[in-house]
């Protein structure tokens, strides 16, 4: 036991991403391991938020809407997380959830992939929202839904494929599917790949320009650390932005939206996706909460990320006895996102006494109990002690 300890307190001191850490308002009794739900608290939001409130809300009142930057917010914001998902600015603007994203990306990409094109490939073993979005987007434009297992969705795109909906990182075994090759086997069957980015953003690289994605959505509540019902992120690649037919065209994006004039004028670019009026107390906590990521290089995050999971691979290996839980989280790097999620049949009673004894991780019905690494603020030493309180845990239930 020791061993591992040692070597933790090593890794730990040769970590150049370990200095983040005080960024955030953590407590040292605690380890949090569910900033793949809910991301931490970065220390001066709160001081940004009275602010927000207390001037440009409460003195500045109906001004602030140009004069503290509020309308132009979501673009802005959107090109502050571009380069965490490998996007050029203009590109991604911020504004409701990721629910409401995936049907203006699923609709939208309908539109753009033109006639003739009735199927709708789904991730099946997507997070249910986006399963449920999607059936009702394809159920509303006359498509057909075929759920598919990821690994088989590049060999079943065809010249009936619309799209293809998929997760990048899956939320319950943390499985990292393969994004390049995916969308390189949509696009040349003529297809839409849009991708689901909500556990991967902020935690590896996804490189979105690069692989010619068409459109993507992605939450910030998770490793952006945008707050709690943080605005999500709609992606609309450069090529498809001129043509791109929002199936909720408001009046925040219209190309004069103070002309208040009855006939609907879409605007260039990623303001496209705007709806509504932004929710600017989230919006502007989300914006303050991306000072982390300055200067921080995403190949650094995710080497971190790596070594942590598999650490804490290990350390459950020397800790748990055998055959007390399973890893359904793959062992290879390329298909590892940024969590490990183990299977346990007393999964239901063993979570609640981690979380009584500090260590923070989630459950998954019904017998998944799921760690997520965040590199920014877990380090070796809050992996090692999570281990070894799970073999406590483990020891004391059996
Ligand atoms: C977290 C998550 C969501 C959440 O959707 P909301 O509309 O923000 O509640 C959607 N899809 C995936 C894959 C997620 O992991």
């Amino acid at each position: 036991m020791s061993d591992l300890h040692e070597r933790a307190r090593e890794l730990d001191a040769a970590d150049p991403l370990a200095g983040h850490r005080a960024e955030f308002a953590l407590d040292e009794g605690t380890v949090y391991l569910d900033g793949n739900s809910l991301g931490a608290l970065p220390a001066h939001v709160p001081a940004r938020m009275a602010d927000v409130i207390g001037r440009e809300w409460g003195e500045l009142r109906i001004r602030s809407w140009d004069e503290s930057g509020w309308w132009t917010a979501p673009e802005r914001i959107g090109d502050r997380i571009a380069p965490l998902v490998g996007a050029a600015p203009g590109r991604i603007v911020v504004g409701d959830s990721t629910s409401v994203n995936v049907f203006k990306a699923v609709v939208a990409a309908t539109r753009l992939a033109g006639e003739g094109r009735d199927e709708i490939l789904v991730d099946a073993t997507t997070f249910p929202t986006d399963g449920y979005i999607a059936e009702s987007a394809a159920r509303m434009t006359g498509h057909r839904i075929v759920p598919l297992d990821p690994a088989d969705i590049p060999g079943a795109a065809g010249p009936r494929t619309a799209l293809a909906l998929v997760n990048h990182v899956d939320y319950r075994t943390g499985r990292l599917h393969d994004l390049p090759g995916t969308t390189a086997a949509l696009r040349a069957a003529g297809a839409l790949a849009v991708w689901d980015l909500c556990h991967s953003a902020g935690a590896l690289p996804v490189g979105l320009d690069a692989h010619g994605v068409d459109l993507a959505v992605g939450c910030t509540y998770k490793y952006l650390n945008g707050g709690p019902g943080s605005p999500a992120y709609l992606y609309v690649a450069e090529r498809h932005q001129a043509a791109f037919d929002s199936p909720l065209p408001g009046w925040n994006s219209h190309a004069d939206p103070f002309g208040m004039t009855p006939g609907y004028r879409a605007a260039d670019g990623a303001v496209r996706g705007r709806v509504g009026t932004p929710d600017i107390l989230s919006t502007l906590a989300l914006e303050a909460a991306l000072d982390v990521w300055d200067g921080v290089d995403v190949n650094a995050v995710r080497a971190k990320s790596l070594a942590l999971t598999d650490f804490f691979l290990e350390c459950v290996r020397a800790y748990v006895p055998e055959g007390r839980v399973v890893s359904v989280t793959p062992e290879a790097h390329a298909e590892r996102g940024s969590q490990v999620a183990l299977s346990c049949p007393d999964a239901a009673a063993v979570m609640p006494e981690l979380i009584a004894r500090g260590v923070v991780g989630d459950l998954r019905r019904p017998d998944v109990l799921r760690f997520g690494f965040t590199p920014l603020y877990v380090g070796f030493a809050d992996t090692e002690r999570a281990a070894r309180v799970l073999a406590d845990v483990l020891a004391a239930a059996s």
